[in-house]
């Protein structure tokens, strides 16, 4: 009986622990070499475009839910960690902000089961960036591309610079034309605007790219997209757990890993630089990790124009 029992216990410990092991919690980077980018060079494309750069970075929460930490971090717990849609808006002088990523509407909040959709936060999305001189997005999932998607029957479309992937993904949901035919975003890092570098990064997906900022005032920003969707990520070096990036939503396991290490090696070269990572709201709010990012867009340009 007690030999029946103890099977009957090992049975169960493989049948649930294994699969939780695999889906949940295991992270194994593997021996894969973090890119060739340093901070030099990034450094050097930022500054390679005359004209202003970048004077601030504001944030917008549009919709946040909050789910066990592990899906997004593997092995980092159960505990509940909350899970942000952010807009980012750099304000430049003397034209339209630049806006990273654009969030998501209502209907699509409601869809992707969110808890909560901030209406005014979105409305100030629209404006930045209906009033933008340039839009980039760090991956082509609706979190991120949605909002400029459904936001696209106005001027804001033309304003954003997409990649090949990027492209593909806007064409299948708008009548748009896909320019570049590129069905991966890997190459070189390249500068975009002043002290504004895209680092093309297919991993998460095949349009990633994170984004180099360095702003007037010399301070240094990386926006990851979801290579690092929470601190955890960059900082301990873990991908998403299975359950998220193998069955939700299929990634390049081994790519992610790379590009973490690749964070990790440019936070060890620079210091100072803030990393922004795809939905770690909390963190940049983070008391003993300042990083200067202003809560909420500041709209005075467009309110100033009102009449
Ligand atoms: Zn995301």
């Amino acid at each position: 009986m007690t030999r029946r029992l103890n099977v009957l216990i090992l049975a169960l410990l493989v049948l649930i622990g294994a699969p939780y092991y695999w889906y949940l919690l295991d992270n194994r980077p593997g021996d894969v070499p973090p890119k060739a980018v340093t901070i030099a060079q990034l450094r050097q494309l930022a500054s390679a475009r005359p004209g202003p750069a970048p004077k601030a970075v504001e944030v917008e929460l549009v919709s946040f839910r909050r789910v066990p930490g592990t899906l997004f971090a593997a092995g980092i717990g159960l505990k509940r960690r909350l899970i942000g849609v952010m807009v980012w808006r750099l304000p430049v002088d003397g034209t339209g902000p630049i806006v990273i990523d654009s969030g998501l509407d209502a209907q699509a909040a409601e869809s992707m089961g969110m808890e909560s959709f901030n209406h005014a936060a979105w409305g100030h999305v629209k404006t930045a960036l209906a009033e933008s001189s340039l839009t980039l997005i760090t991956h082509e999932h609706p979190d991120h591309l949605g909002g400029l998607l459904s936001w696209a029957g106005r001027s804001a479309f033309g304003k954003a610079q997409l990649n090949g992937p990027q492209q593909i993904a806007a064409a299948k949901q708008l009548d748009v034309p896909v320019r570049d035919a590129a069905t991966v975003a890997v190459g070189a890092p390249f500068a975009v605007a002043p002290g504004v570098v895209a680092i093309p990064a297919a991993s998460h997906t095949p349009g990633s790219q994170m984004i180099f900022v360095r702003l007037a005032d010399g301070r240094e920003y990386l926006f990851t997209g979801d290579i690092a969707t929470l601190t955890h990520s960059w900082r301990e070096l873990r991908a998403r757990s299975r359950l998220v990036g193998a069955v939700l939503a299929p990634e390049d396991r081994r790519e992610v890993y790379a590009w973490l290490k690749t964070i990790r090696a440019l936070k060890v070269e620079a210091p100072r630089l803030i990393i922004l990572t795809g939905h770690d709201y909390e963190a940049v709010f983070d008391r003993d990790h300042p990083t200067g990012v202003k809560n909420g867009f500041s709209l005075s340009q467009i309110n100033a124009a009102r009449p």
